[in-house]
């Protein structure tokens, strides 16, 4: 990017109360993009029936076995968010390989160090974020 633009670039960003990204801020949050997600992959390491203990045998009414697969059904739950963030986590973490981190998916403005550092795996800029959220409020 050259020099002026750069500038400019700051410059708009400073007035959302926004920096632009250092190589050091996209070093910090690699840092705790990869702890995030040594998080969530300990946690998926478990069999769901050690989570969760279900043993048919143990609830011999019917009550119990409804209740069994109600948990069944929320662990299962709770496994597709891990899934749907672990692949925010790695689509962020190849971003940041490819020197594409915090760039708008949408707009390709920076996305800014404040809403990152909220939520690493931002794709989208507040601007961005807060037009998609209108639109889904208008068509869900
Ligand atoms: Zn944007």
């Amino acid at each position: 990017m050259a020099q002026g633009a750069r500038r400019a670039l700051d410059e708009r960003l400073d007035q959302r109360g926004e920096k632009a990204l250092k190589k050091r801020d996209v070093q910090k949050f690699q840092k705790l993009l990869l702890a995030q997600r040594e998080q969530v992959l300990g946690h998926s390491k478990r069999p769901l029936s050690e989570e969760i203990q279900v043993d048919p045998d143990d609830f011999p009414d019917e009550i119990d076995i409804a209740s069994s697969e109600v948990n069944l059904q929320f662990a299962g739950r709770l496994r597709e968010r891990e899934q749907g963030l672990l692949a925010k986590i790695n689509t962020a973490l190849e971003k940041i390989e490819r020197g594409e981190y915090g760039a708008c998916i949408s707009c390709g403005e920076e996305i800014g160090v404040k809403r990152l550092k909220a939520r690493p795996v931002a794709e989208l800029c507040i601007d961005c974020k807060s037009e998609q959220e209108k639109l889904e409020r208008r068509t869900g």
